[in-house]
């Protein structure tokens, strides 16, 4: 049996974050994970270059049942702090569009600085470690029983995650031991996430993956605007990703294929002064070639403006600009970016992390029901959530 102040089940954003704090108030921490590397998806992240916060940070940012959970943590420790931690490791970075920021070379580079700041204060961290059992004993304090052997500490942070991707050492672990402790747990599902397409729509738009374009895209009160790609399996691209976590499995989603211009009015004013030219030749000013194709019937794109009606105008328009899609779902855990849903945030107090009811136990991280946008809240809430734990741990 190993005796420790604190036990973290999780070596990725929020464990690790979580890690350096409490061991720098001189807890001793043992951290836990049944992967043989730390922080994978800190890796992965922002496609190697990790997008580790964003500028403007809001709770509206995030989505949760209790939408003023994150405030305090994200007030706590902030964007600015995490880039005050980036800057004393030296590590460089630049802006995107949005307030994205990401490193210049690689998402290493974050997980390299987190795993020296766990060294200095001496976490313990135990890499391929299979927990079996999580314990709470009479005295208040937790055991884990592992394949690597038993673990007690007073107090226990779930670092676990969310679902998405398996491959990344992604489990359940978290919401079953809420389950254990009677935390009330919200349904899960993918987020950030591509859509796949109902078959009519698949064949329609066959010819078109690699195809990328600005686009609004609009799911009740929600809309974004960004690229959107056309792919093998469906509909992606950033666009697609931030909806997909506000889209209602089975809903239809609404996109507007150019949101700059009025393409109605567009159409009639060239009937005047251009009334031979072709209705593809002038579309195609504006998008890709084989988008029209698929969004227009041959027969009309094909004909000359100068016979086309004004409502033939509008119809024309509405197809490209209020084109109503009813997706045929999501690719799901595989893919997503993160995981909807999780422990209730109203069971966890917003200062500590820690259960209400049970104490000693923290959540933190994506395991909880907070997630955050496209754009660098998701690691954000882990730095933050994971910050605050390691205050009390
Ligand atoms: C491909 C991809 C790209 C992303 N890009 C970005 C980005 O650029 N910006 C951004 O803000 N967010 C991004 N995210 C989301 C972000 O990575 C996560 O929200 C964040 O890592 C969550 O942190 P966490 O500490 O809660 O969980 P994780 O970082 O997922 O860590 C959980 C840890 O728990 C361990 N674990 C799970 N189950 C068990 C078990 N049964 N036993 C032992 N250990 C276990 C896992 O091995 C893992 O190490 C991305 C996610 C993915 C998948």
């Amino acid at each position: 049996m190993t005796d420790a102040d604190v036990i973290i089940i999780g070596a990725g954003a929020s464990g690790l974050m979580c890690a350096i704090e409490a061991g720098k108030r001189h807890r001793r921490v043992v951290v836990l994970d049944h992967g043989k590397q730390p922080g994978r998806k800190i890796i992965m992240s922002g496609g190697g270059r990790c997008n580790f916060t964003n500028m403007n940070m809001e709770a509206d940012n995030f989505i949760s049942h209790n939408p003023h959970f994150v405030k305090s943590a994200l007030s706590r420790f902030s964007q600015w702090d995490f880039l005050e931690m980036i800057n004393t490791h030296d590590i460089s970075y630049h802006e995107r569009d949005h307030g994205q920021l990401f490193c210049n070379d690689s998402s290493e580079e974050i997980l390299k600085m987190l795993l020296k700041e766990c060294k200095k204060v001496k976490v313990d961290v135990h890499l391929e470690t299979t927990i079996d059992k999580v314990t709470q004993e009479e005295t208040g304090s937790f055991s884990v029983s592992t394949d690597q052997g038993s673990f007690q500490a007073s107090s226990l942070v779930v670092a676990t995650g969310g679902l998405s991707i398996p491959g990344a050492g992604a489990t359940p672990l978290g919401y079953r031991i809420a389950e254990q402790f009677n935390i009330k747990l919200w349904p899960t599902r993918p987020g950030l996430v591509p859509f796949t397409l109902q078959p009519p729509d698949k064949t329609k738009l066959s010819e078109l993956p690699g195809i990328s374009v600005d686009a609004m895209v609009t799911v009740g009160n929600h809309s974004f605007r960004e690229n959107i790609l056309f792919t093998h399996r469906g509909l992606s691209g950033p666009v697609i990703l931030q909806i997909s976590s506000m889209w209602p499995p089975g809903e239809t989603i609404n996109i507007n294929l150019l949101p700059e211009i009025d393409l109605e009015e567009i159409l009639k004013a060239a009937q005047s002064t251009s009334p031979k030219r072709k209705l593809k030749s002038l579309l195609t000013d504006f998008l890709p070639k084989r988008l029209v194709t698929a969004m227009v019937d041959e027969p009309v794109a094909d004909q000359a403006l100068q016979p086309l009606s004004h409502t033939k105008f509008r119809t024309i328009a509405q197809s490209l600009q209020h084109w109503q899609l009813k997706p045929g779902g999501t690719e799901g855990y595989r893919t997503a970016e993160v995981t909807l849903g999780g422990v209730d945030c109203n069971a966890i107090s917003s200062k500590t992390m820690e259960a209400r009811q049970i104490k000693g136990l923290f959540f933190t991280g994506e395991v909880l029901d907070v997630t955050g946008w496209l754009g660098g809240y998701n690691l954000q809430w882990a730095w933050s959530s994971g910050w605050c734990a390691g205050q009390y741990v």
